[in-house]
């Protein structure tokens, strides 16, 4: 773990650099994949599925037989965990709903606003070296309350052409009942131009490898949208002496075993605090199961020390953590301060494992600086607004004028006669 203490600005910019990596060659991989996908459908996805997958599904759909195995699979204590954490986000997102917003903007002239869900969202959840289950939760929980129709969830088969029983079990048990044998490039590709068996989507969501994340920026180009360019999960503390070193120590680790290229850092306001955590962090990362991969996000981890709280604010608006943790004892500062973050953990019996499967918020957020400007994936992410407008003979003779002279300053006198003739006719009724 690198060390400092009071950094200066240049430094701290140097510190705080995400690990960036070089994506040409993945874009061409991409690139051909898409095209393969597009013309030979099914055939293509299966190609890619063996050579990526060693796996050869004879159907890339999962059958109603294999889900109904895969609930027999699941330990009862683990399905109760399951609905535990379902209905809490059930309760934040359904909160989450709002109201028709409706304005008389002049006498006569009504517009309002209301949302629609988007009809045929796609959820990507990766197999690989977790089967985040947890994902389907915080992806299809928000779709199904927002009312979207079609639900697609694609997730790569195992070698022996098989999908984690806990992830057909969560898949069914929020209503989905596409599921389909396909990960990577192939997946958001089935998805983007749609195949025998891959229906097509307006939306696709979900995290994924640096292939999934470029593929989904490729989606894109190709009239499909996406929840936010994702990159590698990140966590930030800030601590003081009122913070517990082990709770910290956990905290950190529990991000650093998301992967390697995971990013975690402590801005400590206290010195001895800092050290505790540093010491602490290598105890506890001696019994992991992923030690391996927790020690190499460790590795480029950060311990800062800083001398004031409105350094350490700057410090953390400046990096717009995805995840943000306040241990210190006025944690108000940090909690009125934040102006970038992706979601925010406060005191000390808040773990972002908490929020990561059952506190009710979701688990989606914006990595790589994006809280800047991307919010975390929330019901809204599933809605379209659409606006509305109504007007009366009273609301165009209002507006109509204002509207004939900026048209006709824009030359523009289609629209100024598609005003004027309504003038002129409501004129004429009246002059009879
Ligand atoms: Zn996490």
């Amino acid at each position: 773990m690198k060390k400092v203490y009071n950094p200066g600005k240049t430094e701290l910019a140097e510190l705080l650099k995400r690990p960036s990596k070089n994506i040409e060659d993945v874009e061409r991989t991409v690139n051909q994949i898409f095209g393969e996908v597009s013309y030979m459908g099914d055939e293509a996805v299966k190609k890619y599925t063996s050579l990526f997958d060693g796996a050869y599904p004879d159907k890339i759909k999962v059958t109603p037989e294999e889900i109904q195995a895969a609930e027999a699979l699941v330990s009862e204590e683990l399905k109760e965990a399951i609905q535990l954490a379902k209905s809490n986000i059930e309760s934040f997102h359904a909160a989450q709903k709002t109201e028709k917003v409706s304005v008389e903007t002049v006498a006569g002239v009504e517009c309002w606003q209301e949302k629609r869900p988007i009809q045929k969202v796609g959820l990507y959840i990766p197999g690989g070296s977790a089967p985040l289950f947890s994902t389907i939760l915080m992806l299809a929980v928000p779709a199904q309350i927002a009312g979207c129709k079609e639900m697609v969830l694609c997730t790569p088969p195992n070698k022996e052409g098989k999908v984690n029983p806990v992830i057909l079990y969560t898949a069914k048990l929020c209503g989905i009942d596409t599921i389909l044998k396909v990960g990577g490039i192939q997946a958001i590709a089935g998805m983007t131009f749609g195949t025998e068996s891959i229906p097509k989507v307006y939306k696709i969501f979900g995290p994924g490898n640096q292939f999934v994340t470029v593929a989904k920026q490729m989606a894109t180009k190709y009239n499909v949208s996406i929840d936010m360019p994702a990159g590698p999960s990140e966590l930030l503390v800030v601590a003081d002496d009122s913070a517990d070193a082990v709770f910290v120590a956990s905290d950190l680790l529990s991000q650093a075993e998301h992967g390697g290229d995971s990013q975690v850092i402590l801005i400590s306001l206290s010195e001895v605090f800092l050290e505790k955590v540093e010491a602490e962090v290598q105890k506890q990362l001696q019994d992991l199961p992923r030690k391996d991969i927790a020690a190499e996000a460790i590795e480029n981890s950060r311990l800062i020390f800083v001398n004031d709280q409105k350094e350490a604010l700057a410090i953390i608006n400046e990096y717009a953590p995805e995840h943000f943790i306040v241990c210190t004892e006025d944690s108000d500062f940090f909690v009125n301060g934040i102006e970038n973050a992706g979601s925010v953990f406060i005191g000390n019996n808040t773990p972002e494992s908490a929020g990561d499967y059952a506190s009710g918020t979701n688990h989606t957020l914006p990595t790589n600086g994006y809280a800047k400007q991307y919010s975390g994936v929330n019901l809204d992410s599933f809605l379209k607004t659409i606006s509305f407008q109504k007007i009366s003979e009273e609301g165009i003779q209002n507006i109509g004028p204002a509207i004939e002279l900026m048209a006709d300053a824009e030359g523009l006198k289609a629209h100024k006669r598609a005003v004027s003739f309504r003038l002129k006719a409501l004129k004429n009724s009246s002059d009879e």
